[in-house]
């Protein structure tokens, strides 16, 4: 199974039935298994008994025994393939020399008991990181499978992936070399850094939501389901629909149906059954479960735990397109239309995604950078998902829904849970369009100081700062309109409202009037942070050294 063989064994391996490989020179690699000819994903490469198989955890002395007892049983061909199998391990016995091959070389097998093996096509699949098949013992045929998890071409290496692959490559290559003695220098080890570590911080995302999913039991379980929706999601940009894939498909089922909805549970089980076939095969124990469950979701043991989303298996919707069907399945409400004021946006001053430049590097978006004219991009948090490293949507005043990823020091953990919830609104100063290797474009974010979340929607922003720009700006013979009747007066003879600053009085019933007919009651905490107010009657076009957050600095209009 590893780089680097040390004796010519093709023709054990020539021997096979198939003609879907062979085992030839790899660069770099020693021997592998090539492809010779389109293996389209889902397709079982291979099945075969295991040679030898070593239950884990064995005492050593009737371990070695039983590898022993079992090479002696071997065919001189499979012996000598065995033999020419690599091995990390230094020996001066023949038991320590079988071990070391066992070691270095053997796959999972059946789980119980916990079982390692060496299978003799299998073990020579090379390690990729991105690897394009998958090898799982399949306890029905008892025999260890390889199937192609994407389409394999003609002239490509089989590769299946020797480590978890939810690890970071840092600590991919550290395994590899520990356990196999050999530095991965696959195309995700050789990505650029930036590329790299983006790739990462999904991996690392996905283990976070895996964190936040294990307290289901305590979490509204529609928060649980969009944790496992992002999962999915995270999946599908990494390229790995696989087993962690199926997982939260899996998990999905088991969280609808315990709520008592079955069309969305079949359509869940289904799609688990459908990838454990593909990587596993239909005659697997997981895909024969998942596809039995589909049929009879009732049987579920948790199903009806509550019947709070309850549906019956033919309320599958059939006329929706694919995005309104992923919304419906994931339960991801339709976003709702921005209850804008009519004369918006065209008055505002902030920015939407589409007016952004792009960002040429990472260091652009950098705070206190010298520059001529700053802007401002607004965006609604349209998800509740306070994810490690910290990343989510927002909706901008164009009704576009942006991804905003945080790569500041501390990757989002600088802001509190309580901070980002659905429905706040985010400022984001200096914000540039960044074009990401995996996912749509989106913001990334580096400078804390650039970022502010206020608890109010967009459109009780955009609302506000009408009413501060109306209001709040004396005009140019220094009078000043108030806020509850519209009259315009000398600053000196008008009565300011003394928690916010914003608006300007005749009097206490003008004061009561804008208090409740222009809603200042609701309003007044809101512009108390000098941080809003500031952001409202900021000049955005006038010349200014840097800007950042907190905007004190910047001059407010008295
Ligand atoms: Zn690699
Ligand atoms: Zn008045
Ligand atoms: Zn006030």
């Amino acid at each position: 199974m590893i780089q680097g063989e040390s004796q010519d064994t093709s023709a054990i391996i020539s021997v096979a039935e198939t003609s879907m490989y062979l085992l030839q020179d790899v660069p770099g690699k020693g021997k592998g298994l090539v492809a010779t000819r389109h293996i389209p994903r889902g397709t079982r490469i291979l099945a075969e008994k295991a040679l030898i198989s070593v239950p884990k955890g064995m005492y050593s002395g009737k371990r070695d025994e039983l590898i022993c007892q079992q090479v002696e049983t071997l065919s001189n061909d499979q012996r000598d393939a065995f033999l020419s199998m690599r091995n990390i391990h230094p020996f001066d016995n023949l038991p320590a020399q079988y071990l070391g091959i066992v070691q270095t070389n053997a796959l999972p097998a059946q789980d119980y008991p916990d079982t390692q093996a060496i299978f003799l096509e299998a073990c020579r699949i090379n390690h990729d990181c991105k690897n394009n098949a998958v090898h799982q013992w399949n306890d029905n045929i008892q025999q260890g499978t390889v199937h192609a998890m994407r389409d394999i071409q003609p002239g490509e290496e089989i590769t299946i992936s020797y480590v978890f692959s939810l690890k970071s490559r840092e600590t991919r290559q550290k395994q590899l070399k520990d356990s196999f003695d050999f530095t991965c220098s696959c195309h995700l080890c050789s990505l650029p850094d930036d590329e790299s570590e983006e790739r990462d911080r999904k991996l690392e995302q996905i283990v976070s939501l895996d964190q936040l999913t294990a307290l289901q039991f305590t979490t509204p379980p529609l928060q649980t389901l969009a944790y496992f929706y992002t999962q999915t999601r995270l999946y599908s940009e990494l390229g790995r629909e696989d087993i962690g894939f199926a997982q939260a498909l899996e998990e999905a089922a088991c969280l609808v149906i315990a709520h008592g909805d079955l069309a969305r549970g079949r359509v869940f089980a289904e799609r688990a059954a459908s990838i454990w076939t593909t990587i596993w095969g239909s005659d697997s124990p997981r895909a024969i479960m998942w596809e039995t469950r589909a049929r009879d979701l009732s049987l579920h043991e948790r199903f009806g735990y509550s019947m709070s989303w309850n549906t019956a298996v033919n309320e599958i919707p059939q006329e929706l397109g694919p995005d309104d069907f992923e919304n419906w399945l994931w339960k991801r409400e339709q976003p709702t239309k921005l209850a804008q004021p009519a004369n918006l946006p065209s008055q505002s001053c902030f920015s939407g995604f589409a007016d952004l430049p792009y960002n040429t590097g990472p260091s652009t978006t950098a705070g206190g950078a010298s520059k001529n004219r700053h802007w401002c991009l607004l965006g609604e948090i349209v998800e509740d998902i306070f994810v490690h490293p910290l990343e989510f949507e927002i909706k901008d005043m164009h009704g576009h829904n942006i991804p905003l990823h945080f790569y500041t020091k501390d990757r989002g953990s600088e802001l509190t849970a309580d901070q980002v919830k659905r429905g706040y609104t985010v400022a984001v100063l200096d914000a540039s369009k960044h074009i990401f290797k995996l996912g749509p474009p989106g913001i990334r974010h580096e400078d804390p100081r650039m970022i502010k979340i206020f608890p109010l929607s967009l459109a009780e922003i955009l609302a506000l700062e009408i009413q501060v720009r109306q209001f709040s700006v004396p005009q140019h013979n220094g009078f000043r309109p108030c806020h509850g009747c519209g009259a315009n007066a000398a600053p000196a003879s008008m009565k300011r409202c003394g928690k916010c600053l914003s608006f300007w009085y005749c009097n206490k019933e003008c004061q009561m009037a804008g208090w409740s007919t222009k809603a200042h009651r609701g309003d007044c905490k809101f512009l108390k942070d000098p941080d809003l107010r500031s952001l409202f009657l900021v000049n955005w076009n006038e010349v200014q050294d840097s800007i950042q957050f907190p905007l004190q600095a910047v001059k407010e209009c008295t």
